[in-house]
C-alpha cells in the first residue's frame, strides 16, 4: 500500500504496541483500518455511547484510499477542530496525518474527563434529591 499523501510505501508497525497500523516512513502519517480508529480511542476512552458521532461535514479530496484508490473524504472529527480522511466509498479506514493520532488521544482524554465530571455531578445531584426526599417524608410523619 502507498501513502495517500506522498506516495511512499507504507510499512506495518504496532502503534503503542497494540494496534497494527500502516505508517508512512516519509511523512509520518498512518492508515488505520476501519475499526482501528475506535481501538485507538479506546486506549484512553472506551465509552462508545459518550463519544459523540464520528463524522461531520464530509467533503471529497483527491487523495487516494491506499486500499482501493477511491478518493478519500475529509471530515470533521466528532465536531472537534480536527479534520481526518476516510475511505467513505468502501469503508476501508482512516488516514491520520503526523500528530493527528496524538490529537485524537488528547481529545478523547478530555472527553473522558468531561463525561466523568458530568456523571459525578449527576450522582451528587441524585444524592441531594434523595436527601431532600428523606427530609420531606420525615417531616410529614
Ligand atoms: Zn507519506
Ligand atoms: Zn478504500
Amino acid at each position: 500500500m502507498n501513502c495517500p499523501k506522498c506516495n511512499a510505501d507504507l510499512i506495518k508497525k504496532y502503534y503503542k504496541g497494540m494496534i497494527e497500523v500502516d505508517s508512512c516512513p516519509n511523512c509520518r502519517g498512518m492508515w488505520l483500518d476501519f475499526n482501528e480508529l475506535d481501538k485507538l480511542e479506546d486506549v484512553v476512552f472506551d465509552d462508545d455511547a459518550h463519544k459523540g458521532s464520528l463524522v461531520h461535514f464530509q467533503s471529497k479530496t483527491n487523495y487516494p484510499c491506499p486500499q482501493c484508490g477511491a478518493g478519500l473524504d475529509e471530515f470533521q472529527y466528532r465536531l472537534y477542530d480536527l479534520r481526518l480522511d476516510t475511505c467513505a466509498e468502501n469503508g476501508h479506514g482512516f488516514w491520520l496525518d503526523a500528530g493527528e493520532d496524538e490529537r485524537v488521544m488528547t481529545l478523547m482524554r478530555q472527553r473522558s474527563a468531561d463525561i466523568q465530571r458530568k456523571l459525578d455531578a449527576e450522582a451528587s445531584w441524585r444524592q441531594t434529591l434523595k436527601g431532600m426526599h428523606l427530609f420531606l417524608t420525615k417531616k410529614k410523619n
